[in-house]
């Protein structure tokens, strides 16, 4: 999994154009912001993280680990338990930005202290709003 800073133009797929702002990408030995998420955008990330976006053929594995082995993430929505590190998060704010996380930020935020940028959690909330109405 190639390391990218936070708002960086994702350019993971080679033959497509940068199409969304990567968030997320974490890696060993790059410093990345800490701090409390709340339960309801833990939750979302969960529940997006089970749509497995962009599935990739192989696994990737957390690098703060001390050994590669597969995280795994709860989603209640779904009633299900799933491995995280083969797939992505795609979301979209409501004035349009995309982001493109991979699903194991579920894994970073929980146990690794991650704190997502706030326009970011803000458009999960958004993207979720929009796909899972209300009592739907
Ligand atoms: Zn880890």
């Amino acid at each position: 999994m190639p390391y990218y800073p936070d708002f960086s133009l994702y350019d993971y797929d080679y033959y497509s154009p940068p199409e969304g702002m990567t968030i997320g990408w974490l890696m060993k030995g790059h410093d990345f912001p800490q701090g409390d998420v709340e339960i309801e955008d833990l939750e979302n990330l969960a529940d997006l993280g089970h749509l497995l976006e962009e599935q990739s053929r192989g696994w990737h594995y957390c690098t703060f680990c001390g050994k590669p082995e597969l995280q795994y993430a709860w989603s209640e929505r779904f009633d299900s338990k799933y491995a995280l590190g083969s797939a992505e998060i795609r979301v979209r704010s409501d004035d349009g930005t995309l982001y493109v996380a991979p699903n194991l930020i579920t894994h970073y935020v929980l146990d690794h202290g991650y704190r997502p940028p706030a326009e970011f959690l803000r458009a999960v909330r958004e993207d979720v709003r929009r796909r899972w109405p209300q009592g739907a």
